[in-house]
């Protein structure tokens, strides 16, 4: 079992302050395990992306942690975070004037991700101060220096080629700085650009300082990890080494979300019956799709459920393997509670389910709490624990 699951299972068991279920479970060690340990498999600074796990009192307890600064896509992350001594990213194509004036306000560092949007930030010139600027480059752009066999799905974030070099002259024009440069690939696409990326970085942050007439500072490779990203067999001394390359000047870093926070969080919801409906066996929860969104894989089109570990209330200790049988007729689905037919978030093959058992899902602390539909039946919201 694993370490988290052990404090989570101590929280059962011990009562001393009781998991009312549905809730999530976040573990404040293994947030920050999962950032050391990708922190130095990289070899570069790592920026938290806030949007993954936006859970106030994680963050509370995993301030000393996100030391490289912290990404933000809104106002209401912002007003979050309104201050603090990390620096604070802001970035997203549809930031508007109130966004970007607030995030002046409270002296962020804007990703740019359109001329409109440098155009804003110049009618508060002289009235703020400004940090100098990050520019968000289309991923397409990266073509134009290496040739892949196999390209990303386009997007609508960033600057292309000649919007770039036209950004680089009105930020010159109204002696806005630009510091440096961010490229994202796509959520889990680490694996596979990584390398690209950065060999076609090389020659485009070269090329740019040449546009700009200074050198830039910084160059934000993007991220993509998957949640289990330690499992996908990447080289990175290979990619170190090839990091190596870009001038000292020049301070690297990447950013994570779900690489950071997915591992680190647990979804719980309890039995409340069970049920067979000819050979299917159904265990009816109190939390399904209204509270985990993501786990009813509505949005996949082969549904592989997610299998909890089950919390057995009677024996007082998680179900070891060999209670779990391997027999198809011992398969029971995990329904939720909101009357749709598609609240099946999990598939657990047990021998003895039990009414108050606690269904355990690992792998729930990216996107898992925020992604939800939640005014839909006026169920309840999950509550949320934080674990050392
Ligand atoms: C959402 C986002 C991330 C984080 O993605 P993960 O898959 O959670 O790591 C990183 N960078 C940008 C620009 C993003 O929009």
């Amino acid at each position: 079992m694993s370490h988290a699951s052990n404090k989570i299972e101590r929280h059962l068991i011990e009562s001393v302050e009781p998991l009312s279920t549905p809730c999530y479970v976040y573990s404040v060690s293994e947030v920050e395990k999962n950032y050391h340990d990708l922190k130095s498999a990289l070899g570069t600074q790592l920026i938290y992306s806030l949007k993954a796990n936006s859970n106030l009192d994680l963050l509370v307890r995993c301030g000393h942690v996100f030391v490289d600064g912290i990404e933000m896509a809104s106002i209401g992350e912002l007003n979050l975070l309104a201050n603090g001594k990390a620096t604070r990213y802001i970035n997203n194509p549809s930031a508007d004037k109130a966004f970007i004036r607030a995030a002046i306000a409270s002296k962020c560092v804007l990703v740019i991700d359109n001329i409109e949007q440098i155009n804003i930030v110049a009618e508060f010139i002289g009235k703020r101060p400004l940090n100098a600027v990050v520019l968000r480059i289309n991923h397409e752009v990266l073509d134009h220096y290496i040739d892949r066999t196999k390209k990303s799905r386009p997007n609508h974030f960033g600057f292309d080629i000649s919007s770039l070099k036209a950004a680089i002259i009105r930020c010159a024009e109204l002696g806005i700085k630009v510091q440096g440069i961010h490229v994202f690939q796509g959520s889990d696409a680490f694996n596979d650009t990584a390398m690209l990326t950065a060999q076609s970085a090389l020659s485009l942050v070269k090329d740019v300082e040449n546009w700009l007439g200074y050198p830039l500072t910084m160059l934000n490779l993007g991220g993509g990890f998957s949640s289990n990203w330690r499992e996908g067999g990447f080289d990175f001394s290979r990619y170190r080494s090839l990091l190596s390359e870009f001038p000292n000047h020049i301070n690297l870093v990447h950013e994570s979300g779900r690489g950071i926070v997915a591992s680190a969080g647990y979804f719980l919801t309890s039995i409340r019956y069970i049920k067979k409906i000819d050979q299917r066996r159904y265990a009816i929860c109190d939390g399904g799709m209204a509270q985990n969104f993501l786990l009813a894989k509505t949005e996949t089109a082969f549904k592989r459920y997610q299998e909890p570990k089950i919390f057995s209330h009677n024996l007082k200790r998680e179900l070891t393997l060999e209670e779990t049988s391997k027999k198809d007729n011992d398969t029971y689905l995990i329904v939720g509670t909101s009357c749709n037919k598609d609240d099946i978030i999990g598939q657990v093959t047990a021998n003895s389910l039990s009414i108050g058992d606690t269904a355990v899902f690992a792998n729930c602390g990216a996107y898992h709490a925020s992604y939800r539909v939640a005014p839909f039946l006026h169920l309840p919201d999950p509550k949320t624990y934080i674990v050392e």
